[in-house]
């Protein structure tokens, strides 16, 4: 498989790992091609910027293949608000942000509109997306879900690369008939990472989602694509790591955390990886390196 990265506007940084810079935000968004499968890392701003990279995944993919896994970085709305148009993907994101996607939409909502998202268009997206996370959040053995409704937690809970647990027979209706088989559960598009999980897109392409944070958010998870054949390693990082500006500690950061996490990244990739940063130009370990070094003198952490 050739992807022609440059002929559609996107960055080729490996021969199956992408990334493009969206308009108005500058939000990266990052493609990883498997023979089978095809993994996006953040899904853009709005449900049009969404659609229009669905398009662009498809047109590279080529050959009528569909982004089949969505990871999102963490849960601003530059980076979450385009997922709604990967509906029948499987979506992945650090432990809690799901939690946080499905108890705060107006929070989602009105962040994105304060930063110039059209009103409608921010409503619908919020409320898409809290809707899909709410579905795993609040389910009894969900990672994701909150104490107050996680009942048991359940090891044998599928992931992405496993089945679907079958329901067991319900005893108190005595609806289903005898002998018939049970009506398998529905596969929940939402799986929260809470350390890491391992994707195997086909071809000997594999993607590793780790969850590194805290630091810029409550929740941040980065992607390791491991490199082959001379190729480098490819980290994306999330807002962890800014090259545009200086890196963006709103109110929901941790920052006496966040050169913990750049530390895990680092770690991570080691000194020969490419890190994409969140915003702006793709970078090397020493910088890295500094903007970690930065961050921890203007927190006042070691
Ligand atoms: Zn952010």
């Amino acid at each position: 498989m050739r992807i022609a990265w440059q002929d559609a506007g996107w960055e080729g940084l490996t021969a199956r790992v992408g990334r493009c810079r969206l308009p108005v935000w500058d939000c990266t968004s990052g493609l990883v091609a498997g023979d089978e499968g095809a993994l996006l890392v953040d899904a853009g701003a709005t449900p049009a910027q969404g659609g229009r990279l669905r398009a662009a995944a498809a047109r590279l993919l080529g050959g009528g293949r569909r982004v089949t896994h969505l990871a999102l970085t963490h849960p601003h709305f530059d980076h979450v608000l385009g997922a709604p148009a990967f509906a029948g993907a499987q979506f992945h994101g650090p432990a809690g942000a799901g939690v946080l996607l499905a108890a705060d939409t107006e929070g989602l909502r009105a962040d994105a509109v304060r930063h110039g998202v059209a009103v409608q268009d921010a409503a619908d997206a919020a409320g898409a997306l809290g809707r899909l996370a709410r579905d795993t959040a609040h389910a009894p053995d969900a990672p994701d879900a909150p104490d107050a409704v996680r009942r048991t937690a359940d090891p044998s809970r599928p992931t992405a690369t496993a089945p679907a647990r079958p329901r067991p027979p319900d005893t108190r209706t005595g609806a289903r008939a005898p002998g018939s088989a049970p009506a398998p559960a529905p596969a929940s598009p939402w799986h929260p990472v809470t350390d890491r999980q391992a994707l195997d897109l086909g071809g000997g392409v594999r993607a590793l989602l780790l969850n590194v944070g805290p630091g810029h958010t409550a929740h941040d998870l980065a992607v390791l694509v491991p490199g082959g054949d001379g190729e480098p390693d490819v980290v994306f990082c999330g807002d962890l790591v800014e090259e545009s500006g200086e890196p963006q500690a709103g109110p929901d950061a941790v920052p006496g955390r966040w050169p913990g996490a750049l530390d895990r990244l680092l770690a991570l990739g080691g000194p020969e990886a490419l890190y994409v940063p969140g915003h702006g130009a793709v970078v090397d370990a020493g910088f890295v390196r500094r903007q970690r070094d930065q961050l921890a003198l203007r927190f006042g952490v070691s």
